[in-house]
């Protein structure tokens, strides 16, 4: 089984391609318990799950927040996994720090530059690994200039993860923003940070999500994100691109035989 010995967050990212799985939101205990038992079986060891959403809409489910983190922290725990969730504000970073083995920034808050310091700095002290998102309109360097925002504060683990960029698709294409595919083989031009790639955020649907996963780790991505959901059919968020922890069995095996 993949990556099944390893103990510690940077050991486990340092093996390329390293996979990131799990919903797209926390639901409740039980919803993210199994998906992450689920998820172990496969032999996943990193867990997302998003307690605090920035959603387009205030009206939209905004995430179980703390009571949300503790869930998905037990899930993990249980399960022997890392957890990655997204964080929104500096009151987390204080309270909820040891919660989440990787702090996600959202793509909406690739631009929040108060944000970014905050994180460089409360990081600073155990270089805990920081996964920035793209902002559907940063161009790379403005993409990469957020990453050193953080750099510059004392911790060198930053990774990028590109997840899709807005050009043409809501006018004639089916897909929620355009992967931003080959910007893989540009970053790896001009960077030594890590790369994951997205594919769930970048296709909006579940079918593309697989072949385009496959597709990044052949231009070099170090790593995978994908939303990963028992019932992707009643997700309270982001069903539609939502695979089955099964469906990874397609992508796992292809990197066991390729990589
Ligand atoms: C997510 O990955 O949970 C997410 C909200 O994605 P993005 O920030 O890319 O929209
Ligand atoms: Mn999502």
């Amino acid at each position: 089984m993949y990556f099944q010995n390893i103990n510690n967050i940077i050991d486990l990212i340092n093996i390329k391609p390293f996979i990131i799985a799990g919903p797209c939101s926390v639901e409740n205990r039980e919803q993210i318990n199994e998906i992450a038992s689920n998820l172990n079986k496969l032999g996943i060891r990193i867990l997302r799950g998003g307690a605090f959403k920035p959603r387009t809409s205030p009206f939209s489910f905004q995430g179980l927040e703390d009571e949300g983190l503790k869930y998905l922290k037990e899930a993990a725990e249980k399960n022997n996994m890392f957890v990655i969730t997204e964080f929104t504000d500096s009151r987390q970073l204080d309270e909820l720090y040891d919660y989440s083995d990787i702090i996600q920034i959202g793509s909406k808050n690739m631009f929040s530059y108060g944000f970014l310091k905050q994180i460089g700095k409360a990081t600073s002290k155990d270089s805990k690994p920081i996964l920035i998102k793209r902002s559907f309109n940063a161009t790379l360097n403005e993409f990469l200039l957020a990453a050193q925002y953080i750099i510059n504060l004392g911790n060198p683990n930053v990774i990028l993860c590109l997840r899709g960029i807005r050009t043409f698709e809501q006018i004639d294409s089916k897909m929620r923003f355009t992967p931003d595919l080959a910007s893989i083989l540009e970053l790896k031009d001009m960077t030594n940070l890590k790369i994951v790639f997205d594919p769930s955020h970048a296709c909006g649907d579940s079918k593309y999500v697989i072949p385009t996963a496959i597709a990044a780790i052949n231009l070099g991505s170090d790593g995978v994100m994908l939303e990963t959901h028992s019932s992707p059919e009643t997700a309270i968020s982001d069903g539609k691109q939502s695979i089955k922890p099964e469906e990874l069995t397609k992508l796992i095996d292809y990197i066991n035989h390729n990589y």
